[in-house]
């Protein structure tokens, strides 16, 4: 299994994937960005609004996300492997470009190596402005309420796109509740 975890920030996936390293210690956890010792200092370039230029930024992820599946996927594919992030967030945070050129870009990024099951957290607009506004923003939260919407609503539409087995959890439901369903997904 290639579980990855999605939402926009303060979802309560950290949240979600603390439990699953409870209850599946012998699985492989990781992120995206930041996941192999390339991916930090992309992550660390990509996330402080380094780069000028949006085709730039948008290439810091996609070498991220390469040396990811090289370094951490495909070695350990036949593990249960959990994500914090995946492709999904690289394409639906790429908003100045269209997303069937992100599929593209991302198809070759990943090898074609994509999750056999994929969580979207999803937050209302309610829930996501009082989320927000108990935690100190980086560069990508402070563009915005709608911005992140949009965000979320280009990840459902990449899973569909992808045709990959996914489940949309309303994140503003209890920890425990989402924690049942995402168990009942996963078995
Ligand atoms: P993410 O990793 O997606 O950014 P976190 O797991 O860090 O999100 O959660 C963001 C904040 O929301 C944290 O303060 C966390 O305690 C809180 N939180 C997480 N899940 C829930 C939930 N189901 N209900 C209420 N608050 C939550
Ligand atoms: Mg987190």
């Amino acid at each position: 299994m290639y579980v990855v975890i999605e939402g926009v920030d303060t979802a309560g996936k950290s949240t979600q994937i603390n439990i699953l390293k409870e209850k599946f210690p012998q699985a492989v956890f990781t992120k995206e960005p930041g996941g192999t010792a390339l991916g930090l200092k992309l992550r660390t370039m990509a996330l402080g609004g380094e780069a000028k230029s949006n085709v730039a930024e948008m290439f810091l992820f996609l070498a991220d996300r390469a040396e990811h599946i090289v370094e951490v996927i495909k070695p350990n594919i036949n593990n249960t492997i959990v994500s914090d992030r995946s492709v999904i967030s690289g394409i639906a945070y790429a908003t100045k470009f269209p997303l069937d050129e992100m599929i593209e870009l991302n198809k070759i990024a990943t090898s074609n190596i994509m999750p056999s099951h994929v969580i979207i957290l999803e937050l209302s607009k309610e829930e996501l402005i009082s989320r927000l506004s108990q935690k100190e923003n980086d560069s990508i939260e402070l563009r915005g309420i709608d911005y992140l919407l949009n965000i979320q609503n280009r990840m459902k539409e990449t899973v569909k796109k992808l045709n990959l087995n996914h489940v949309i959890i309303d994140a503003g439901l209890s920890i425990k509740e989402i924690e049942t369903k995402i168990e009942d997904f996963l078995k």
